[in-house]
Order: C-alpha cells, then structure tokens, then sequence
C-alpha cells in the first residue's frame, strides 16, 4: 500500500456488495433462514448464479432481506471496510431507491443511517462515501420522480452526490426521463445513468448512451460499451468530456461479453475519452477493485501510465468537489 496512489471508485452498487456473511445475519435477523442456500455456492463462501437473468433473480432475493435502516448502515460499514483494502479513498456508492420504494420502504430514514455510516467508514477505515440513489427504468417516470423526490430531500447535507438511472436497459429509452433528470442538474447534483450496456440491442445500444447524454445531460455513463463500435460516438464523449464508468468484469459475469479479452478498454483510451475501472455488483460477481485493475494489467494491456490517466478523470467526474486522495491505511500496514 505504501507510496501507492488512492483509487477512486464511482460505480459500486450497496446491495451488489453484500458478503454472504452479511446476508446471513440479514436472513436470520429477517426470518428467512432459507434464503442463503437459495442464493450461494456449496462453499457459501461466494454467491452462485447463471446468465443476466439468473442475476436478476438473485439480486430480487438478496435485495429481499435489505429492509431497516440498521440494514442499510451494517451493509455501507461492510463496504467501506471492502474499499479500505482496495486502496480506495472515495467512492461515490449507488443505493436503489427505486427497489426501496417498490418494496413499500421509505428511502428517507435508509438514507439518514447510510449518512451515518459514512461518518464512520472516515473514522474507521479513512474511507470517503458519498451517495448516488437512483431509480429503476422499468418501474416507469412516476416512480423515478417520487424517487428523485426523496433524493433532493435528503441533498448533500446527507451525502446524496447525484442521481443515476439503472434497471433493465431494454425496457425504454433514457428520453422519457428527461425532465427529471433537468430537475436534478437544475438542484446541482450529478447525472449518471446506466446506458450501453446491453450490446445485443445493437444500434438501440448506441442511441441509448446519445438519449442518456443529449436527452437527459448525464455526465456519467455506466459501462457504455455499445460506445466502442461508433468512433463518432466515441469522438463525441472524448470531446464532452462524458466519463464512462467501465466495469470489465461485471461485463463478462453478465454475460454482456463473451470473455474478458472481448472488453474495449483500449478503444475508450485511444480515443481519449474519460473512463476508469469500477466493480459494479462487486460481492455478488466475487470481484475487487484490486482484482479489475490486476485483470486489466494482465488481459487488456492497462499501462501505469493508463492507470494515472483514469485516476484524473475519476477525480475530474466525481460528483463532489472534495475527493479525498490519500489511500487509507490497512491493518497490517
Ligand atoms: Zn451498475
């Protein structure tokens, strides 16, 4: 860890990084005793599932047995503890509000405990998290307003950063969420919305990521892929400078992509275009960041100087202006 420079890290998903010991005590705290075999590996040491829809079945059922606040708090004390020894020293740190809200539960108090657990993941682990809720695409505009609504309630004073936009791409175009997405620029938070990702939907893949930044102004994009096959498009997110939180790995456990080989890295450097790496559903795919930039080095011809690169964009696109830049200390250093 010493003399290594702090990572940053603007795509991770709360619910994406529970530990199945966490979602244990989840389970036994909520009377569902059953639930961890249905959602882990023979070693319970690692969640199981297979292919995107696989994924989202699992994500329904761990998601399940996230319902208070105290939930909320224990699962952001895990994460931070998880950056720690990823040498990250800011992560700003998605939370659905949509699922919350599709589950009856009020963001508002969730909220208020995640502030709470960020004042002691600095203490603890000298780790800085802020907050990105956002909603979920298939459950439609209303919802995503009465989603932002919560947002813009608990404001930064409670760490909210920004807005994002996840949930099943295919479902629908970003366009319809425009006017929420101007409310929150208007209220001066960030924009970032998932987009690109599923690359199947081909040319539909490309007009979602323009919808995502002409329609709706995001500044951000999660996995853009559908990016790397339109040099224009790539030329035109270099120039805007709209950063792309690229997620390899999450990629290929998705099945977005066939290896890790097939991710276009290179195509989003070489053009310039501001991106770094990020872990997405980190526990629920068993990845680290540690381990995404080590795959990267190895598989996708990442360079040090790559790596700097990425780390001044991140900081550049970090919805905060105060990026904490000093790695935390581990136990052990
Ligand atoms: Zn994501």
């Amino acid at each position: 860890m010493k003399g290594t420079p702090a990572r940053i890290e603007l795509h991770t998903h709360l619910e994406g990084s529970v530990t199945p010991a966490r979602l244990l005590a989840l389970s036994e705290r909520h009377g569902r005793p059953e639930l961890p075999a249905a959602c882990l590996d023979g070693s319970g040491q690692a969640f199981a599932f297979a292919g995107f829809h696989g994924f989202l079945e699992l994500y329904k059922r761990v998601t399940s047995v996230m319902r208070t606040p105290r939930d909320f708090h224990d699962l952001a004390l895990d994460l931070a503890a998880q950056l720690r020894d990823d040498g990250v020293a800011y992560a700003e740190v998605s939370v659905s509000y949509g699922v919350l809200m599709v589950r009856g539960l009020d963001p508002g108090p969730v909220q208020a405990a995640l502030a709470e657990a960020a004042c002691e993941a600095q203490e603890q682990h000298g780790v800085t998290m802020r907050w990105l809720p956002d909603a979920v695409r298939q459950f439609g505009l209303d919802a995503a307003w009465r989603a932002w609504e919560c947002a813009e309630r608990a404001g930064r004073g409670q760490g909210v950063v920004g807005f994002g936009l996840g949930g099943d791409e295919v479902s629908g175009p970003a366009a319809a969420f425009a006017p929420l997405f101007a409310a929150v620029r208007a209220a001066g938070l960030g924009v970032s919305i998932h987009a690109g990702e599923v690359t199947s939907m081909g040319e539909a893949a490309r007009d979602s990521i323009r919808q995502a930044i002409d329609a709706c102004g995001a500044a951000r994009i999660g996995h853009g892929l559908a990016a790397a096959g339109d040099p224009a498009l790539l030329a035109e997110l270099a120039r805007r400078r709209v950063f792309v939180e690229l997620c390899p790995r999450s990629n290929v456990a998705t099945g977005a992509l066939p290896s890790l080989s097939a991710h276009p890295l290179r195509a989003f450097l070489d053009a310039g275009v501001p991106c770094s790496l990020n872990t997405d559903d980190r526990t629920l795919f068993g990845l680290d960041l540690r381990g995404e930039y080590a795959a990267a080095s190895a598989h996708l011809g990442l360079t040090p100087a790559d790596e700097t690169t990425m780390r001044a964009a991140a900081i550049a696109a970090a919805f905060d202006t105060v990026v904490a830049t000093q790695p935390p200390s581990r136990a052990g250093d």
